[in-house]
């Protein structure tokens, strides 16, 4: 599907056809993106939002389509709840830092999961130190899913927020965020989603979800690094103190005082990755082309025949095995530690992660010190897992 669209696989991994099978750390990128990028420094670029020139009210347009872009692409209800950010990672800090540190009191409660990235919880771990939050923890099941039961009891009238992720990057489990955001809101609680795993694969609407915060980083979208997007619901913007200070999230400054500019402009200070973001527009355009249906449909596909070839592998033990999940499968090979697996496949041609995926609780929780990733996009194959299989077996020859 679309493979011809990237360019990357005109090259080689090891002089052998590059199998990337890493989607889950960056995606590739189509090269409507890379001309998108390259269109834009070379026709229409200027610094926006202030210059009275022709180029730069061209190059503010194209930045502010890009909003609309995203409005539309994750059904927010309002273009001013998009505010750009350099990445996910930013995009929660943010929340912790404005919408949460003002307002907390020691003892306070952030609930969290076992399975979140480390972004998702060292700006909640700041808080433990800075103010005295208590950081609470959803369990992970045996299977990769989250303990529901648990997760109602962990509420208590200190809980300030939930932030859980949409699509775990290790076990590719997909959590009910719009239950989880029911229960959430019933006790009065907001809600932060990290979908920067879940925004490449599956529709998402968070106006359906009705989560308050959603947070994802274009380069996982076949988008440029260096731009993301923080979906704040309306109801929280007067309550979202700045951030950073600095150029146009002002409205005005003298020494005495200085008032702010509304949402999103006010956690946009500076100049901002502007042809980034024209590079996250073409990658909308483009995965909205295929249909974001039928790209779940391909990589759902694909899951099934990788976890058949991984099951029928000795010794390899998968970890999480809870459907729904996304085209992502961890595993270890008894025996073999991660990264002996991972060079063996890199000598193949094959490009997959090992290690903790900075999910180092769930290590522990999983008991291995490190796994092997597979993730899939839509330019994989079945004929390159097939190729992973038998890289697989090899690396049992070798390893014994
Ligand atoms: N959350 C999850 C689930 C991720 O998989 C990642 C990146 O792998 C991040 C957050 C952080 O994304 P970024 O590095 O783009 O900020």
């Amino acid at each position: 599907m679309k493979r011809d669209d990237f360019p990357i696989f005109k090259t080689t991994n090891r002089n052998k056809p590059l199998i990337y099978l890493d989607s889950a750390a960056s995606a590739q990128k189509p090269q409507v993106v890379i001309d998108a990028i390259q269109q834009f420094y070379s026709s229409d670029y200027a610094n926006i939002h202030r210059g009275i020139y022709e180029l730069s009210e061209r190059a503010t347009a194209a930045y502010e389509a890009t909003r609309l872009a995203v409005q539309q692409f994750i059904h927010a209800k309002s273009l001013d709840e998009i505010i750009f950010v350099s990445s996910t990672t930013e995009a929660i800090n943010l929340v912790a830092q404005s919408f949460i540190r003002p307002y907390l009191k020691a003892g306070d409660e952030i609930i969290v999961s076992a399975m979140e990235h480390h972004s998702n919880i060292v700006p909640w771990y700041l808080l433990t130190e800075q103010c005295g939050a208590v950081l609470k923890v959803i369990p992970v099941l045996d299977s990769g899913e989250l303990d529901h039961d648990a997760y109602q009891q962990l509420f208590s009238s200190r809980t300030k927020l939930v932030a859980v992720t949409h699509a775990s990057n290790v076990l590719g489990t997909i959590n009910p965020i719009k239950d989880m955001a029911r229960i959430a809101h019933e006790k009065g609680v907001p809600v932060l989603v990290d979908g920067a795993q879940a925004i490449v694969h599956m529709p998402v609407d968070v106006s359906d979800l009705d989560c308050d915060f959603y947070a994802f980083s274009a380069h996982k979208l076949y988008g440029p690094t260096g731009i993301g997007v923080l979906y704040a619901k309306k109801q929280w913007h007067d309550k979202m103190l700045p951030y950073q200070g600095g150029g146009e999230m002002i409205e005005t400054v003298s020494f005495d005082r200085i008032t702010f500019a509304d949402v999103p402009k006010r956690f946009e200070a500076g100049t901002p990755p502007i042809a980034s973001a024209i590079g996250l527009h073409a990658a909308i355009d483009y995965v909205s082309s295929i249909g974001m249906e039928k790209m779940a449909a391909h990589e759902q596909q694909l899951l099934q025949v990788l976890e058949a070839s991984l099951q029928a592998i000795a010794n390899l033990r998968i970890i999480g095995t809870h459907h729904p999940k996304v085209g992502v499968v961890s595993f270890v090979l008894d025996g073999i530690h991660a990264h002996d697996v991972g060079s063996v496949l890199d000598h193949e041609g094959i490009a997959v992660r090992v290690g903790h995926h900075c999910a180092m609780p769930l290590m522990t929780r999983f008991d291995v010190p490190a796994v092997v990733r597979v993730s899939l996009g839509l330019y994989n194959t079945e004929q390159e897992i097939e190729a992973l299989t038998r890289a697989l077996h090899l690396t049992r020859k070798v390893f014994g």
